[in-house]
């Protein structure tokens, strides 16, 4: 009987998918035309983002951010600024998310991290030794659809185009949910 319930309780332990991975700029947060988010002034946390977050965060094991911010690199921003724009960012959007890792590199710098590459998603899943085929992405570029789909991650595409790497499309982060339910 103890046995029992012990598998049990287990049982509702158990999550429905692994990792949801989030992009940034764009999915959580105002992406800034022809420019960076540089101080926690600069962020604007999106439509629906919130609710949607709180909605499945128990459907997930851990929630990440994996971001591409060149400003880094180009010296506009500091590790430690970004880190605190990131901190600021979670906590504005209902601190459920686990983890942000970042690219701070440029385009020559020939990096693995840089999206489309996926070396974001692979450091990810070296930390919390993630399944892949049972994870999600947000994003509202192709660079981050690309990486994911190679690694065998659903995809969720924020943008007014199709994509053929994207499994749903949703047209804004209003709508991010109702993608979300009937993804598998
Ligand atoms: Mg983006
Ligand atoms: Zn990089």
């Amino acid at each position: 009987m103890r046995q029992l319930r012990r598998s049990l309780r287990i049982l509702s332990e158990m999550k429905k998918y692994d990792t949801l991975f989030l992009d940034r700029d764009g999915v959580l947060n105002k992406k800034i035309e022809a420019g960076y988010v540089l101080d926690i002034c600069d962020i604007e946390v999106l439509p629906g983002v919130v609710y949607f977050l709180s909605r499945v965060r128990n459907l997930f094991n851990q929630i990440i951010v994996v971001t591409n911010q060149r400003c880094v690199g180009r010296g506009m921003l500091t590790m430690d600024r970004l880190e605190m724009i990131n901190r600021t960012l979670n906590q504005l959007t209902g601190s459920h998310i686990d983890h942000f890792l970042v690219c701070p590199h440029l385009n020559n710098d020939m990096c693995e991290c840089r999206k489309p590459k996926d070396g974001l998603f692979r450091k990810a899943g070296d930390i919390y030794n993630i399944d892949f085929s049972n994870s999600v992405l947000v994003g509202d570029s192709e660079s981050d659809l690309i990486p994911a789909k190679e690694l065998g991650i659903k995809t969720i595409y924020i943008s007014g185009y199709e994509s053929k790497y994207a499994d749903k499309r949703v047209s804004s982060t209003l709508h991010l949910l109702s993608a979300f339910n009937n993804l598998y």
